[in-house]
């Protein structure tokens, strides 16, 4: 028997759907979604024009983030009792910053089958064509809205460096994005590489690659910024030699240590003169400073 003609075994479909491109859905997910008993859609008229493009008649209900809870319990029991369902996001992954984590969790405590579906999805799309390390990377879903509670995750971000270079993968609204590259340029320093990735897989798609600085200009020329966005940084890694005091270039926390015993200073002064000598900027400095207390930390 043909995989096609066979039944769909009971369970739990996560389907992977289009970030943009319609082309994009893979056979298995129409083949699911064809046979599944229902679909659990983020927005069903969102999810209906899908499904009337590619002639699929499968009942839809509603399952968001403001009804994910109180569903999974309903849900879970039509699944042990033998239903197959599917459920499909607004676009890409369900469960990546879309409803699905709580219902699969759900569906894995009541011992019921889960079957992922895979497909497009933005932060993956994203970081291969980036240029950017693919080898270690962190999503971390979007930025707090709030300017103040934003700038203290990249901050946090910024004092936590890794062994190696790695990516960082943000989801961001257009209307957001330039305030994100100022608060990555005052954390990270103007040098910082970063890519805007935006409206991947549709018409106008395009990836803004450089420096954190270089990025931001070009974005704000512009009369309005459009689109969704996948923001990657390449976070630097651990600058050994400059963390450790035994080098002949003193890092900047001993630079900073002998002016205070010199000239019996406190470290925001020493900071100051510093800045002064290596002509660069005081808050520069700082974040460097706690790069490298952050490392020395972690290396004990
Ligand atoms: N579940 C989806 C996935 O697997 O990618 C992500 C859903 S999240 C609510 C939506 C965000 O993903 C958008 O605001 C944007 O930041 C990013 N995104 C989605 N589609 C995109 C695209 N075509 N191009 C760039 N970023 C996209």
């Amino acid at each position: 028997m043909a995989e096609q003609d066979a039944p769909l075994a009971p369970g739990l479909y996560l389907v992977a759907t289009p970030i943009g491109n319609l082309n994009d859905i893979t056979l298995r997910a129409l083949d699911v979604l064809r046979r599944a008993d229902r679909i659990c859609c983020e927005d069903t008229r969102q999810t209906q024009k899908l499904l009337n493009h590619f002639q699929i008649a499968t009942p839809t209900e509603s399952l968001h983030e403001h009804n994910e809870r109180e569903r999974a319990t309903s849900l879970v029991a039509s699944l042990q009792a033998g239903a197959r369902i599917a459920v499909v996001s607004d676009a890409g992954m369900p469960g990546i910053n879309d409803p699905g984590m709580t219902l699969t969790a759900a569906a894995i405590a009541a011992g019921v089958a889960v079957f992922p579906i895979p497909g497009a999805n933005a932060a993956l799309t994203a970081l291969v064509a980036s240029g950017l390390p693919t080898t270690e990377f962190q999503f971390l879903g979007f930025l707090p809205e709030k300017a103040g509670q934003r700038r203290t995750r990249i901050e946090d971000l910024a004092a936590d460096p890794s062994d190696s270079e790695r990516t960082l993968i943000f989801y961001e609204a257009p209307h957001r994005i330039l305030d994100t590259l100022a608060d990555l340029e005052a954390v990270f320093g103007a040098s910082l590489r970063i890519v805007v990735a935006r409206e991947l897989t549709k018409i106008h798609e395009e990836f803004l690659r450089g420096t954190v600085a270089g990025v931001r200009t070009q974005l704000a020329s512009r009369d309005r910024i459009r689109g969704e966005i996948t923001l990657l940084v390449q976070a630097p890694a651990i600058n050994r030699a400059a963390a450790d005091p035994s080098t002949a270039t003193a890092s900047i926390a001993e630079r900073v240590a002998r002016l205070q015993s010199e000239f019996s200073i406190d470290e925001k002064e020493a900071l100051k003169r510093l800045a002064r000598e290596l002509d660069r900027s005081k808050s520069d400095l700082y974040r460097e400073l706690q790069r490298e207390h952050a490392a020395r930390r972690k290396r004990v």
